[in-house]
Formats: structure tokens, sequence, C-alpha cells
């Protein structure tokens, strides 16, 4: 069968993908000031940042399912961006705070002197570290060191970085702000796009199951295009047990003339009882096929692996908001 191929880079809309880049910027840059703002009174070490990339993942992730961008690895550039550009404005934030501080000191002296509080600022960098500006600053806060509060009290002084271990402490802080939200962008671009409609699609059927025993040969079987052959790996099992594979059918919800995407993951037990969801392949189905597997007699339900026994028959699965690995 045909390999799912999400739509070319190119082919995406420029318009789009522009106002998508201007409103994540902004965004971003916002994020990163109030974090700022709220890091001069309270910051927790990994808890904040997870919680910044958290909020610029959320902004990048409506952005992208909202401009139709279904491309995964440029919906992961952009959650890069954002993740980068919401540390460097939380990061320049520190400076422009610093010297602000630092300029209000330093006032009188400089009155004294007849110079502008700025430029004694930085004569007093380059007498102190070597370098003016944004490079001095740097220079101090590295002899300086800075701490890191490890409990909700402001005022307990934890645990104080110094020398090159600041640059490793900044390096793992945007790591993590950016990390979650590329992790987000590309799980917003990895839905499965319509290049005929210009859209997502969005209407899930479940196929059904298959074991994982069978796993191997099954997949084979629809590498070759043998796709009904389906029907013998097929489980009849309503409510399936981890590990298992579950074959998944996704259409149009307009047109029933476009070609279908046909997902295999791999469902197991995840950490403490979750539920992992791995995508293995992904196929294009033409509508003939597709029409094939939504007939089945298979396991029909809307219902998502993790759900156990207790189906909501309501509710709809527009969203993925689970836990999902790198296929
Ligand atoms: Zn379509």
């Amino acid at each position: 069968m045909k390999p799912y191929q999400p739509p070319s880079a190119s082919s995406l809309p420029m318009s789009e993908l522009t106002m998508v880049l201007l409103t994540v910027g902004l965004g971003s840059a916002v994020i990163g000031v109030v974090a700022y703002i709220i890091s001069i009174y309270l910051w927790l070490i990994i808890l904040f940042p997870l919680a910044v990339g958290f909020l610029g993942g959320a902004l990048v992730k409506w952005q992208i399912k909202g401009a139709k961008l279904g491309n995964a690895a440029i919906a992961a550039l952009i959650g890069l961006f954002a993740g980068m550009l919401i540390y460097s404005t939380f990061f320049a934030s520190g400076y422009v705070h610093f010297r602000l501080e630092a300029e209000k000191q330093l006032a009188a002296d400089a009155e004294y002197f007849g110079v502008s509080p700025s430029d004694l600022l930085d004569d007093l960098l380059i007498y102190e570290t070597g370098s003016g500006g944004f490079l001095g600053f740097l220079k101090i806060v590295e002899r300086e060191g800075i701490e890191i509060s490890q409990v909700t009290d402001p005022s307990d002084r934890g645990l104080a970085v110094t020398g090159v271990w600041v640059y490793v402490y900044y390096l793992i802080e945007a790591g993590l702000i950016a990390g979650v939200s590329t992790g987000f962008a590309l799980d917003a671009g990895r839905q499965p796009y319509c290049p005929q409609c210009r859209d997502w699609i969005e209407k899930k059927i479940n196929v059904g199951h298959v074991s994982t025993q069978q796993g191997p040969e099954f997949r084979s079987a629809l590498r070759l295009g043998n796709i009904s052959t389906i029907k013998e790996y097929i489980q009849e099992e309503l409510f399936p047990h981890p590990p298992y594979l579950d074959v998944v059918l996704m259409r149009c919800e307009t047109s029933p003339s476009c070609d279908g995407v046909l997902t295999i993951r791999q469902i197991r037990k995840g950490r403490r009882g979750s539920t992992a969801i791995k995508i293995l392949d992904r196929y294009t189905v033409t509508p003939r096929e597709a029409d094939f597997l939504a007939n089945l007699p298979g396991n029909q339900f809307d219902w998502e692996p993790g759900m156990a026994s207790k189906p909501d028959f309501s509710a709809s699965f527009g969203d993925q908001s689970k836990e999902i690995e790198e296929g």
C-alpha cells in the first residue's frame, strides 16, 4: 500500500504560514516576558520551565490546527522556534531588568562624573569583567552564580550554581521549554491531512485490533497491499487488553471521494497504568479500500485505548491529548 505522505512544505499556504509565525512569535515573546516577571518572585526548577513550555506548546498547537499546517516537520520547527524565542525573551528580560536596576543605583554617581548611567554601567562592567554590555552581564552571572530555590518558599536559599554550570543550567531550562513546545507542535502537525479538501481528516473509524504475535505478519501483508487479508487478523474481542496493535481508519467528513488514511498503532501499558500509543505505519487508502475497511465486522465502537472497559460512547476524538510516543 502507499505510505501516507503529509503535504509537502512547499504546498503549505505561505500567507497562513506567515500569520502563524507572526502570532507564535508575538505570543512567545509575551510568554517570555511574563515568565521573567514571575521568576523575580518565584521560580521552581524543572516545574516552571515545563509549565512555560506547556503554554508555548498550547499556543503553537492552536495555531497549527487553525491554519491547517499538516506537515509534522514544519510544525516541529515552529514549535522549536517558539521555545527558543520564549527563552530568548525570558533571558533578555533578565538583562534589561539588570540594567534598569543597576543604572538606577548608579544615577547619582553618573551625575557626579557627568556621564550617562548607561555608560558608567558599561565602564564598570568592563572594569569588573573585561567586557561591557550583555557579555559583561553574562560574566557577572557566571561569577556570582544563580540560586536555585527548590521549594515553594522563596526565602529558602537553595543550591547555587556558578561558572560553567550556569550555562549547563540555562541549557537544561531552554531544552525543557523547547522540548515541550516542539512535542506539542509535532503532535498537532502529525494529524492526517487531506490535500483535496485542504483540511484535517477528522472522522475516526476503529477498524479493529490485532494481537502482538500476529503484528509483524499483519504489517507485512499491509505493506504488500493485501488489504483484503486484513479480515484474517482482526480480532473479535471488544475491549482488548494491551499490548496489541490497533487499526484506525480516518476519512474526510465532507467528501466520500477523498482518500482515507489507515494508521497502525501499537498500544501497550505505559508507566503507572497509563496507555502508551505509538504510531507504527500510516497508509493512504483509496475510497473503495476505505469503504471495505469501514464495513468490516470488527470493533466499530468509538472508543480509545486506555478507556478500559468503560468507554464513553458519546465522547469525540478530535483532540489527541494523551501520551503519544515518537513513531
Ligand atoms: Zn478530503
